[in-house]
């Protein structure tokens, strides 16, 4: 049997050749990080779910006509997607403050931001992805103008969706982290959403009881994980009372 060649493997997905050239097999593992790496734990059932969230965020997106890298998922923890050239940001959009921005500016966690805030970090572990502006991006070569602009309209176009699908979910936006590749096609580039929406990259309120339905749970050590993402999960409609049995795996059929 042939073995799919590993092209590359990240905190918490892993990257393989796919079956057509230009595809790749994204596969989301049950590793939690945070901290750069200094904080580990294998968490069963997380890949699973943020498999199936982020296909569902990914599918609605691309029928919005927001381009994704998202082709179809193929199993419980892969999907199949577009090769792209990874621009190397981390672009986080805000809604409310909190976390890093609490730090920095020493805004009151929960504050509600007057408008949504685009920022833009530098991805490089070494550096801990420092937070860069506009003319840094451009500078370094990092995207250009154009693409920095299209970058933008998409991230408040994917912005005002996630609010509105979280919001008649009885859950507020807090933030969230995308990532975006060149996608080439015979003679053309254009830039698509890449990588993944899922409560590994957005911070998620209960609107109600402000109960933390995201990774905040494992970076500050209150437990619940995977019942947080389950509760996501079937709140958006994507698993029923009865999937449940898919953020553990399967069970033995009486
Ligand atoms: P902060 O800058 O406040 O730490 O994070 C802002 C938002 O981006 C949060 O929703 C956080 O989960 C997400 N985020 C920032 N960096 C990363 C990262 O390296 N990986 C993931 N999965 N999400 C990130």
């Amino acid at each position: 049997m042939s073995r799919r060649r590993r092209l590359y493997e990240g905190k918490a997905k892993v990257l393989y050749e796919g079956p057509e050239p230009g595809t790749l097999v994204q596969h989301f593992k049950d590793d939690a990080t945070a901290g750069n790496g200094e904080k580990h734990e294998v968490i069963d059932g997380k890949g699973v779910l943020n498999n199936r969230i982020s296909e569902f965020i990914f599918t609605h997106l691309n029928e919005l006509g927001i381009p994704t890298h998202f082709i179809k998922r193929m199993n419980m923890r892969e999907q199949l997607i577009r090769e792209v050239e990874i621009i190397p940001l981390e672009v986080v959009v805000r809604n409310v403050a909190a976390g890093s921005i609490c730090k920095r500016l020493g805004v009151e966690s929960g504050t509600r931001l007057p408008r949504s805030i685009i920022e833009f970090y530098y991805k490089d572990d070494k550096l801990n992805d420092p937070i860069v502006a506009e003319e840094h991006i451009t500078a370094f070569g990092w995207a250009n103008p154009q693409e920095l602009d299209d970058i933008m309209s998409m991230a408040v176009r994917i912005n005002d969706f996630l609010c509105g699908l979280f919001m008649s979910a009885g859950i507020q936006l807090i933030d969230f982290k995308i990532e975006f590749g060149r996608l080439y096609e015979e003679d053309t580039m254009r830039i698509v959403l890449a990588d993944e929406i899922s409560p590994d990259s957005c911070r998620l309120w209960d609107i109600k009881t402000q109960n933390k339905l995201d990774k905040d749970r494992f970076r500050q050590d209150l437990g619940g994980l995977v019942d947080a993402y389950r509760e996501v999960a079937q709140r958006l409609g994507i698993l029923s009372e009865a999937d449940n049995a898919l953020a553990t795996g399967p069970r033995l059929v009486k």
